[in-house]
């Protein structure tokens, strides 16, 4: 999608933080990190919200959170605990709008979340 900032940064038009990419995800560091490891994990293919996420998407969203899982445990945060958040629209503070997960950890979160 032409004016989306994360198509922009899979395609490597906007420099990031790679951790991971494969075929269809593509993972690097928030730029405003809220904990000491705190990446994003995206679609290379856009897909605006949670909302529109499709039957069609399921193995995709559960290759998303199993790399979420997989990249915690590789940075050693898998007994520790980390979190995994989707935001979805203005409620939830979404501000870009490439469906992304985030994974966060390597410090106490509070629940609930503000
Ligand atoms: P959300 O508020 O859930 O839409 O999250 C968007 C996230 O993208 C925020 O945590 C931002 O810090 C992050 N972000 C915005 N621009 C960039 C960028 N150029 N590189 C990496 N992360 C970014
Ligand atoms: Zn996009």
């Amino acid at each position: 999608m032409a004016d989306c900032l994360f198509c922009k940064i899979v395609a490597g038009q906007i420099p990031s933080a790679v951790v991971y990419q494969d075929d269809q995800l593509f993972v690097f560091r928030d730029i405003n990190p809220q904990a000491p490891f705190h990446v994003l994990v995206v679609p290379k293919r856009h897909i605006a919200t949670l909302n529109d996420i499709t039957p069609a998407d399921h193995d995709l969203v559960g290759a998303m959170v199993r790399r979420a899982a997989v990249l915690a445990a590789e940075h050693g945060y898998a007994e520790r605990g980390y979190r995994t958040v989707f935001n979805c629209n203005a409620e939830a503070g979404q501000t870009v709008f490439h469906l992304h997960l985030h994974l966060l950890a390597g410090r106490g979160l509070s629940w609930p979340p503000g």
